[in-house]
């Protein structure tokens, strides 16, 4: 253990919050998981573990707090009725157990809850379609019923105390809830009481800032979440303007100041189009109007940069939701003088996709994520193997660094290695693309665990066939030997090989991941039936190495699977931006004398595109050939003292980095186990 660097001190001053104390400045803002309602259990156990690590606030998601609120499918906290109460004590009691403070964050949605559960009529401060896609339109609301939301409200406030919860939320941000859209000139076109002015339409967030003061009694602090910034210019809220006023306005009502930027996109920007600290231009006027204490979000990771946000008044408590979903343990970590061991938020949003994907998140530096109460899994303890063990693992990328630094941990003697001269596989070469060096820290991370371990030893330069792994006789191989992009044209759209592709000009996704220069002169074709980032960085790559560059999909829009990572509309801006032409739903259908040809999905018309070189991203085949030798050659294991040969991560099924550490670590859990018990996880009622 080291000592603590004094610099980090101020991080660990107790800040008073209205009636109630927070023992630290490391604060988890609210955030989804995707585990809400449906998985209370699941949803308690994850925000312990965050308490356990150190935050001194643990928040929950939104909490829904009317049927007229309903977001389903997606699975948010939901207080509705009493019955909900039980749930969130889950919460609150997991969070109390190890001395943090609970806070709730109470919703309703207006023109973003559509009701498809409840099939209650959607409100708004003026009515129109709700947001999305839904053939819904929400009804403007009358005096009537802002009275019966306010009435709501209070009765959702005052269930959150009796659960237990320290911090209740009055939330106007993301776009998402009906007490911003009345805030927001766009929304609201009332001429009543509630519309025009900016003192008319922030008269319901004083109302229910006030109305939750007086629910919770002074049992609980009343928070305030706004969105200072909608990146709109005058179409929205800007920091320099309105929210300036109205902050002004409603300075010491609340007792505290949570402040981001909207819509989720804008304040969950990935590390590919922001850097740590990317708010902080939006929101550092706040102090200057309030003696409240402010809190602020940012992809903080780094001990220097937080430390820095107290110090220089830009906040009083550090905010973070990603970083405490990568490391749970990120305070503790500061506390104890260890921030190298800080496994870092790379900033991919795997975690936001499994909320928008309505299941529990998951995330690509932390595989133990929604699994702390099924699977009983914990980010920092891994139990011990009953007795030594001699472990080889086979592939250094993002499954085969994590099954032996677990293994490590485990207490196994690990070998661990690589075929090429570099660690990370996939990981490294991804990260060298255009805006995602940070995505090198799922290796960095594991190297450095691995390297300061006695019982690791780690070869680089080291490519085994079945004859070393059966010579190196360790009695647990893991082989996480990876996957490689198909350059036949096979994918979701076409699952046979494009026979004629073998006659064009094609480049691998490797080789232009490797090399910028591996494109011959002249335009490029980037065809995507991958349908995530990785076609829209080697577009973007073609395009900055100075290529004429065509982005083509079977799909109706660029890279749609980006939408869960949040990132879809920067992804095709960009793109645009660097003059890619975007050809969507058009399959690859030939190619002759320096021409690709296209047909559209829909029609089958054909246009043909000038083209030197065609880069297909469609799927990957499983580099799975040393495991299928070993499993030739099972009957020698015993007179090597082979045991068990697991594959893992890409090798068994190409799929995210994420699903790749996920399959690494949990190979290292089941070592020495009933591989059966360690696949099997509790369900939830
Ligand atoms: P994953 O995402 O499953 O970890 P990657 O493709 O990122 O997969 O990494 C697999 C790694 O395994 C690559 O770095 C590759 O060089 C390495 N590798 C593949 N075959 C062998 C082998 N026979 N011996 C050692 N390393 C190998
Ligand atoms: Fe960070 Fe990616 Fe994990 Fe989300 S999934 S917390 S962005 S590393």
């Amino acid at each position: 253990m080291n000592a603590r660097d004094p610099r980090y001190d101020i991080l660990l001053e107790p800040v008073r919050i209205g009636p109630v104390t927070a023992p630290n400045r490391f604060y988890q803002v609210p955030h989804c998981t995707g585990m809400g309602h449906r998985y209370p259990q699941a949803e308690a156990a994850f925000r312990g573990v965050k308490a356990e690590g150190g935050w001194g606030v643990v928040c929950t998601q939104e909490a829904e707090i009317h049927p007229s609120a309903d977001l389903s499918p997606a699975n948010e906290a939901r207080i509705w009725d009493d019955a909900d109460v039980e749930r969130l004590r889950l919460v609150v009691d997991a969070v109390h157990a190890h001395g943090s403070l609970a806070g709730i964050q109470l919703a309703h949605g207006g023109l973003h809850a559509a009701n498809r559960y409840s099939r209650a009529v959607s409100l708004a401060p003026s009515g129109g379609p709700v947001a999305g896609d839904d053939p819904v339109q929400a009804r403007t609301m009358r005096v009537d019923d802002i009275a019966e939301f306010r009435r709501w409200h209070r009765a959702a406030a005052r269930r959150a105390r009796d659960a237990g919860f320290d911090i209740v939320y009055v939330y106007a941000g993301h776009g998402m809830t009906l007490v911003q859209q009345f805030l927001l000139a766009r929304f609201n076109q009332r001429d009543d009481a509630y519309g025009g002015s900016l003192a008319n339409r922030a008269r319901l967030l004083r109302e229910v800032i006030e109305d939750t003061h007086d629910a919770v009694g002074g049992a609980c602090a009343v928070a305030v979440r706004l969105a200072v910034d909608e990146l709109l210019g005058d179409e929205g809220m800007t920091h320099d303007g309105e929210a300036a006023e109205l902050i002004g306005m409603l300075a010491e009502l609340p007792d505290l100041w949570d402040v981001n930027l909207s819509d989720w996109t804008n304040d969950s920007q990935t590390a590919r189009f922001s850097g740590e600290g990317f708010q902080e231009p939006y929101v550092r006027f706040v102090k200057d109007l309030t003696t409240k204490p402010v809190v602020g979000v940012g992809r903080f990771t780094s001990p220097d940069t937080m430390a820095r946000m107290v110090r220089d008044g830009v906040l009083d408590l550090v905010g973070a939701a990603r970083p405490s979903i990568a490391d749970p343990f990120l305070p503790r970590k500061i506390a104890r003088g260890d921030h190298d061991d800080i496994r870092e938020c790379i900033g991919c949003n795997v975690c936001t996709a499994g909320d928008n994907t309505n299941v529990p998140m998951r995330c690509t530096q932390n595989p133990t994520v929604g699994e702390e109460w099924r699977r009983g899994w914990h980010p920092e303890a891994i139990p011990s193997l009953p007795a030594p063990r001699r472990v080889l693992v086979v592939g250094g990328g993002p499954a085969g660094l994590e099954a032996a630094r677990a293994l490590v941990q485990r207490g196994a003697e690990v070998t661990l290695a690589e075929a090429s001269a570099e660690w990370g596989g996939r990981v490294s070469r991804e990260s060298r693309l255009p805006g995602i060096a940070a995505w090198a820290r799922v290796r960095d991370w594991r190297l450095g665990q691995l390297t300061r371990a006695a019982s690791a030893a780690l070869y680089l330069e080291s490519r085994l066939t079945a004859a070393d792994v059966l010579e190196l006789g360790c009695q647990d191989v893991v082989v996480a030997t990876g996957a490689h992009w198909r350059t036949d044209g096979a994918g979701r759209t076409h699952r046979r090989p494009l026979p004629w592709l073998a006659a064009a000009p094609v480049v691998a996704p490797e080789a232009l991941m490797d090399d910028p220069a591996a494109l011959p002169e002249g335009p490029v074709t980037v065809y995507d039936d991958d349908r995530f980032y990785l076609a829209s960085l080697l577009a973007e790559r073609a395009a900055l190495t100075g290529h004429a560059t065509t982005f083509v999909t079977p799909a109706p829009l660029v890279a749609p699977w980006t939408e869960h990572t949040l990132e879809r509309d920067r992804i095709q801006a960009r793109l645009l931006e660097l003059g890619v032409e975007l050809v969507t739903a058009h399959t690859l259908a030939g190619w002759h004398d320096g021409a690709v040809t296209l047909a559209c999905i829909h029609t089958g018309r054909r246009v043909e595109h000038a083209c030197a070189a065609v880069v297909p991203v469609t799927s990957r085949r499983p580099d799975d050939a040393l495991y299928q030798d070993l499993v030739r050659r099972q009957a020698e294991w015993p007179d090597h003292g082979i045991e068990h040969v697991t594959l893992v991560g890409d090798a068994l099924a190409p799929s995210t980095i994420a699903a790749a550490v996920h399959s690494g670590h949990a190979a290292a859990r089941a070592v020495g186990r009933d591989p059966d018990l360690t696949t099997a996880f509790r369900r939830e009622a």
